[in-house]
């Protein structure tokens, strides 16, 4: 008899972006498949966490975090979204903002429950909420612009519908949801009694002059929405696994609950670096980022489109999305392996992205690398052209 394993793991897709940077690796290539941000982290942050670690802080944190980071983290809302917040019942510190949106997922919504996405997604909400036995419902975005009606959203309207999850700007092309755009999926959630999990982990990755808007801002939402976060991106350590949570009073014992019983607590002494970063680094800190982020794009939209790539520019986050539909292979996955052979360059196949094996014959590249390394890629796809 062969040992049974859970009707999960075939409702769980393996995540290409992981099988790329497994395939990259293979070949020594550049990965531009994972949206690692590449830079070196800030010396507050280092500075901090270093601290505590010779200060003592190395035991469990409180189920929501320690205080100092609860607070640096109300004090960065306020700086950045003119939010209100306590440090003791609107913020439950978890193990990245992957760790908050599956505690808050755990808190809301019970098997069975539908939770709505916009398609282009990120694979790793929809897989979280199969993994929970909830059922993902779409409503696909169109192209060129990602524009979306009130019709779609009704149609997507049903009796088990309990929640949407947004992503601004969003993973894996680039929309930053404007303030009409979001007063229309507020309106949708309080219409059908919604529940909204904001995933705003690139809140500081916006170009051009758009402004990212938390949903948390708008009238008539407080007990609706939770607003998920992190440093992972903005301070370039992915690898350390510190998010949060920012929600209303009423979800903070449901959320930190299912975030001890996961996680415990993300390690302690990170979260005083992060909360030492959070509060020492100035505007200035982020705007440089955000403007290098806007050249490595402007640089690496240009190196696409002279190899025949045909891009879409982002208006925020640090992926472009770009035509590979050209290239030979079946299905955006061949061609995406197609072009790795090719050329040393990784990239997600769109079908990671869309409910559809050809992935709208599109690509995500990660331009979040060094400048050498950005380099190197835009020549070897410049050459492939
Ligand atoms: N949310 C989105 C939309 C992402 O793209 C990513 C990483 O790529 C994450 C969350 C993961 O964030 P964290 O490292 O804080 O878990």
């Amino acid at each position: 008899m062969p040992i049974r394993q859970s009707q999960r793991c075939d409702l769980v897709k393996q995540s290409d972006i992981r099988s790329m940077t497994l395939a990259c690796a293979a070949v020594d290539g550049i990965n531009l498949a994972q949206g690692v941000c590449d830079l070196d982290v800030p010396e507050p942050v280092l500075h901090g966490a270093e601290q505590a670690m010779r200060q003592g802080k190395n035991v469990y944190t409180r189920f929501d975090g320690l205080p100092e980071f609860r607070q640096a983290i109300a004090r960065h809302q306020r700086r950045f979204q003119g939010l209100d917040l306590d440090p003791e019942s609107n913020i439950v510190v978890s193990v990245g903002a992957t760790g908050a949106f599956q505690a808050t997922c755990a808190a809301m919504f019970d098997p069975g429950d539908e939770i709505l996405l916009f398609e282009p997604f990120y694979g790793y909400h929809v897989n979280t909420l199969r993994s929970m036995d909830l059922t993902p419902t779409f409503v696909s975005l169109r192209q060129p612009d990602w524009s979306f009606t009130d019709d779609d959203l009704d149609a997507a309207a049903s009796p088990k519908l309990r929640g949407v999850v947004l992503n601004t700007p969003l993973n894996p092309c680039g929309k930053v949801f404007t303030q009409e755009e979001l007063e229309r999926v507020a309106r949708f959630c309080r219409k059908h009694d919604l529940m909204l999990l904001s995933d705003e982990i690139y809140e500081h990755f916006v170009y051009d002059g758009h402004r990212h808007i938390s949903p948390a801002t708008l009238p008539g939402m407080e007990e609706r929405v939770v607003s998920i976060s992190g440093v992972s991106k903005v301070f370039a350590v992915t690898g350390w696994r510190l998010g949060w949570a920012v929600c209303h009073s009423r979800w903070h014992e449901p959320i930190g609950h299912f975030n001890d019983l996961y996680y415990v607590c993300p390690p302690a002494p990170l979260q005083m670096g992060a909360a030492n970063g959070l509060d020492q680094l100035g505007d200035d800190y982020y705007q440089e980022l955000a403007e290098d982020h806007r050249r490595k794009r402007d640089r690496f939209c240009l190196a696409l489109t002279r190899a025949g790539l045909k891009p879409h520019v982002p208006d925020g986050a640090y992926y472009a999305l770009a035509r590979i539909d050209h290239l030979p292979g079946r299905d955006s996955h061949e061609r995406a392996m197609h072009l790795l052979r090719e050329t040393g360059v990784a990239c997600v196949p769109g079908r990671a992205f869309w409910n559809d094996p050809l992935g709208q014959g599109l690509a995500r590249f990660c331009f979040a690398k060094r400048w050498p390394e950005l380099e190197e890629a835009c020549r070897r796809l410049e050459h492939f052209a």
